[in-house]
């Protein structure tokens, strides 16, 4: 049931179009419609095989400079697949090994490999807020897309509402301290596990030392 809720959740951004932008980031300038870009979002096993979701994301072309912009659209930067698969991803792998998260996405229908979490693990991409559905943590961004009434809003709207959940994601740029992104907590885990395997041998080097 949370499986199927959560791949639902995940289809009903299929076919929603991302055309928001403002002025040119790199003059100003005016932006004009230049195309449509149908991108995958995630792809869902289901019992009918497999499913590609994609999303449109509308190209500009800067009537200034001559740049050609993307709207805002529902991935990180340099990233394949969308922002809430991502951050479901980050936030698994917070509590979980690398394999154990792929697998426990793959079990909810959606399609991600052990080198993918590990990768968005380890980069500088935000530790996602988390909502707790029937006791199992999912990301905000995620758990927006969930019971988002199917046909209600459509094309533009929709897109814009999708972007509001998943908190603007093309649009994320790292802290420079590195501070709430997934590299720096895992660096943390990873020294607290050293830290607690270390702690048994405490009594053992004290003798050493006396
Ligand atoms: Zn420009």
């Amino acid at each position: 049931m949370l499986t199927d809720t959560i791949a639902c959740g995940i289809a009903s951004i299929d076919q929603v179009l991302f055309a928001q932008t403002g002025p040119c980031p790199y003059c100003g300038g005016i932006a004009a419609p230049y195309d449509t870009k149908e991108k995958i979002y995630a792809t869902l096993h289901t019992p009918e095989g497999e499913k590609k979701i994609t999303v449109f994301v509308r190209r500009y072309h800067c009537r200034d400079c001559g740049k050609l912009l993307y709207a805002d659209e529902p991935f990180y930067p340099d990233t394949r697949i969308g922002s809430a698969v991502v951050d479901l991803a980050i936030a698994l792998s917070l509590v979980n090994s690398f394999s154990h998260t792929s697998e426990i996405i793959n079990a909810m229908g959606i399609d991600i490999d052990r080198g993918s979490v590990r990768k968005y693990a380890l980069s500088d991409l935000p530790v996602p807020k988390i909502n707790f559905f029937y006791g199992f943590p999912l990301p905000f961004s995620l758990f927006s897309l969930i019971g988002r009434p199917l046909g209600l809003k459509s094309g533009a709207a929709a897109g814009a509402e999708v972007l509001a959940a998943s908190g603007f994601p093309s649009a994320y740029r790292a802290p420079p301290d590195g501070a709430g992104t997934s590299c720096s907590r895992q660096k943390q885990r990873k020294e607290q596990k050293q830290k607690e395997k270390r702690e048994p041998q405490k009594p053992a080097d004290q003798r050493k030392q006396e």
